[in-house]
């Protein structure tokens, strides 16, 4: 099979695994949204995946984002900025993001909140919550986002669109779910507690290995990338 195949094939399994994980949660296909981490592969095959129907792409390093953004701008796919952003490279990566996933510290949203205001636009952010208490991970702890949310109303160049949380490396089946359920019950908190959080509906949460578990607490987002990918190298 050529590459443009291998993807297609791909792309359909993963959404009929998507498909079947919300008919068994009682939800609506249409309720989740698939976000392609093309992280794995150079911009010759993201434009594959985007060719064969992948409408919203994933990268975590900014300055890919950035090159494949330039390199795929004929087709209009969506940019989502999943991992750690530093600072320094804010200016330079906001104009191609459609959704900032990795909103991580109140320092960084800040800065974007700056860049933003500057440029006269507003952009989508999700708060990072770190909900595997691995230390490893960026994100607010839970308690530490519940005291920012009041500074971040104040940050009027960013929309906040809800949560994103991955689970820990080293969880295994009911583990990974209830860090999942976490951060749905954390998003309920916020948005009970602050009238202003009513807008918060994004769930950012499910990867290759344990989408299911996070279509079963209500994710909306799956940022999926190896299941794409298989069977190309
Ligand atoms: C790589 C990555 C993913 C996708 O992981 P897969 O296991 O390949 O599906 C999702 N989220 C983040 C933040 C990532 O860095």
């Amino acid at each position: 099979m050529d590459i443009a195949a291998i993807l297609r094939t791909n792309l359909q399994r993963v959404q009929a695994e998507i498909a079947d994980a919300c008919s068994r949660a009682g939800r609506a296909p249409e309720s989740v949204r698939l976000v392609a981490v093309t992280k794995y592969v150079d911009a010759a095959v993201t434009a594959e995946l985007v060719r064969a129907g992948a409408e919203d792409l994933g990268e975590n390093r900014p300055q890919v984002l950035e090159e494949k953004a330039k390199a795929l701008e004929h087709l209009h796919p969506r940019w989502h900025l999943i991992g750690h952003l530093q600072r320094n490279k804010v200016r330079k990566v906001f104009p191609h993001v459609h959704l900032l996933h990795s909103g991580d510290s109140l320092r960084l949203l800040e800065t974007v909140n700056e860049v933003a205001a500057e440029s006269g636009k507003s952009i989508d952010v999700l708060l990072e919550v770190n909900i595997s208490a691995e230390s490893a991970k960026h994100g607010f702890q839970p308690e530490e986002l519940i005291a920012a949310v009041p500074k971040i109303f104040g940050l009027t160049s960013l929309r906040i669109r809800g949560l994103m949380g991955m689970s820990g490396l080293e969880a295994i089946g009911q583990e990974k779910q209830n860090q999942f359920a976490s951060l749905r019950i954390l998003l309920e908190r916020v948005r009970e507690e602050f009238p202003e959080a009513r807008d918060w509906r994004e769930l950012s949460m499910g990867m290759t290995d344990d989408f299911p578990a996070a279509i079963a607490e209500g994710s909306t987002l799956l940022r999926i990338g190896s299941a794409l990918f298989a069977g190309l190298r």
